[in-house]
């Protein structure tokens, strides 16, 4: 009889499986994906085919962009500039690799037992394991959580063929530049990878069904990266539906429709990046007792836990943000709920970023939510064209924008939009976890010189005292 029994190894399932072991618990933690030798493989989609090798590969192709395109004004020439995608990708691969296995000595040195198969929930605590020679075995345990992931939507408009039409693990995968590409839905994961193959210098065209861009970011933010990522040279159509697809002589025909017209379109290639389902067939029994909620995520809590008793679910299997760090603290806060503790998470504040170039990232309420939730608030901004460090970086381009309470000051949101806004938005969020005023951030000494300068600016700048900037009254 086992303490708890993690279904899933990625960031949900083996942080919560470390958790549970560090805090005395008998722990294991069941995998499906395997190596050739039937060893599991840790991290999930996150570090095999999403986080991680999409960075290596976002951060890869910004070098070669760079290169090619921005070191002549620092008077740096480069001649014969090439890319051996080979290299690349292999780069990218050694990545996951190391990180994976360090996830696998992770779990060994915590004492988690770690078990290649597949898991499923049956009733009274009891999970079935099929294991890779199909054989089943069934284990016992007071706890058990599931952390068994999502996976990409397939669409009848494009259905995956592997090779020509994929889906985001295919399109980190490509043995070759395409001349051409598509790439279907402008979401976060359709615009980190159609930047990746821009750069690298495809002719890249995101179609995207809903007339607004990056609905739910600031609207000023969607505004100025529509704007930034049509100079790049992505072509994206708003308000236009993929309806078919078809491979043939080497290309594949799409055929989209807008409000007014049915067109064709041809590319080398086809991304559909249309969003992800979570797993939830086949993980439990009928009489589990285990629910799924109307979009058929697992039925959970505030506190991952399900309706049946000692089942609890955790990350992209459950309600919130499909984030690799929403799923590890949630992991965290089940080991320690199981352990007794009465942790909490706050899911207010859960940090979101698209890492394009630049970045965007922000926490908290927008604009548009506070109007809906008649909130009176502030507005404080402050752009990376009047800060030095940005300017010396070539990365002059977006801004910080902070909104606060118009009652008691408080930090309700903050929007990044620049090269280092991932980074940026994390001390914003460090402060209004702390329930920081505006004022407060506005008093706190920033090193010079910085990019984080601006979100210092950016909070002066909500009582009209920035310093670096001409404040408008209002
Ligand atoms: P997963 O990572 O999907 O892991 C689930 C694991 O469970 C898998 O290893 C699977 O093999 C295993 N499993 C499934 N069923 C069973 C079973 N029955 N028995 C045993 N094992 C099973 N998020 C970010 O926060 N930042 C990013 O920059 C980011 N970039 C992304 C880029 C791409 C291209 C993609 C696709 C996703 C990205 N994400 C990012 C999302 C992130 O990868 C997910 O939110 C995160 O991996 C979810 O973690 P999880 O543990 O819930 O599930
Ligand atoms: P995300 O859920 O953030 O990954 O974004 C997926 C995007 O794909 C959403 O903005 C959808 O509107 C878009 N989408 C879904 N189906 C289609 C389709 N058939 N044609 C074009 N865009 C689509």
């Amino acid at each position: 009889m086992y303490d708890v029994i993690v279904i899933g190894g990625g960031p949900a399932g083996y942080v919560a499986a470390i958790r549970a072991s560090q805090l005395g618990l008998n722990t294991v933690c069941i995998e499906k994906y395997t190596d050739d030798r039937k060893n599991p493989i840790f991290g999930g989609t996150c570090l095999n085919s999403g986080c991680i090798p999409s960075k290596a590969l976002l951060d890869s192709s910004q070098k070669f962009y760079d290169a090619s395109k921005s070191y002549k004004s620092h008077g740096i020439g480069i001649e014969n500039i090439m890319i051996d995608l080979s290299v690349m990708m292999d780069r990218k691969n050694s990545i996951v690799k190391k990180l994976t296995s360090g996830i696998d000595s992770l779990l060994k040195a915590n004492k988690v037992n770690i078990i290649s198969g597949s898991g499923k929930v049956l009733a009274g605590s009891k999970v079935q394991l099929t294991t890779l020679d199909n054989s089943i075995e069934i284990l016992e345990s007071k706890n058990i959580i599931i952390a068994t992931g999502s996976s990409p939507i397939e669409i009848k408009a494009a259905n995956f063929d592997d090779k020509n039409i994929v889906d985001s693990t295919g399109a980190l995968e490509f043995d070759e530049i395409p001349k051409k590409l598509g790439v279907i839905g402008a979401g976060v994961i359709g615009l980190e990878l159609g930047s990746v193959w821009a750069r690298l210098g495809s002719k890249v065209t995101i179609i995207e069904a809903m007339d607004d861009f990056l609905s739910m970011t600031d609207r000023d933010i969607a505004r100025a990266s529509l704007k930034e990522f049509q100079k790049q040279g992505l072509d994206i159509k708003l308000g236009s539906r993929v309806i078919s697809s078809q491979y043939g002589k080497e290309k594949i025909k799409v055929i989209y429709e807008d409000k007014k017209n049915k067109s064709e379109i041809e590319f080398d290639k086809l991304i559909v990046a249309v969003g992800r389902s979570p797993n939830t067939k086949n993980i439990f029994s009928e009489d589990s007792g285990v629910e799924l909620d109307s979009n058929g995520f697992i039925f959970v809590d505030d506190y991952c836990q399900t309706n049946a008793s000692n089942v609890w679910a955790i990350g992209d299997v459950v309600r919130g943000p499909m984030l690799a760090h929403k799923g590890s603290e949630e992991g965290i806060m089940v080991a320690e709920r199981i352990a007794s503790k009465d942790t909490k998470l706050n899911y207010d504040l859960v940090p979101s970023v698209i890492y394009t170039h630049p970045e965007i990232a922000w926490v908290g309420k927008n604009e548009s939510e506070l109007k809906a939730e008649n909130i009176d608030y502030k507005i404080g901004s402050f752009p990376f064209a009047a800060s030095g460090r940005a300017l010396a970086a070539d990365e002059s381009v977006g801004f910080v924008k902070l909104l606060s309470d118009k009652n008691d000051d408080g930090l309700l949101g903050a929007h990044v939009f620049g090269a280092s806004a991932a980074e940026i938005l994390q001390q914003a969020l460090i402060s209004m976890e702390f329930d920081s005023s505006a004022e407060d951030l506005s008093l706190i000494m920033f090193s010079h010189p910085t990019v984080s300068e601006a979100l210092h600016e950016a909070a002066l700048s909500i009582h009209d005292h920035a310093i670096h900037l001409v404040n408008k009254r209002k």
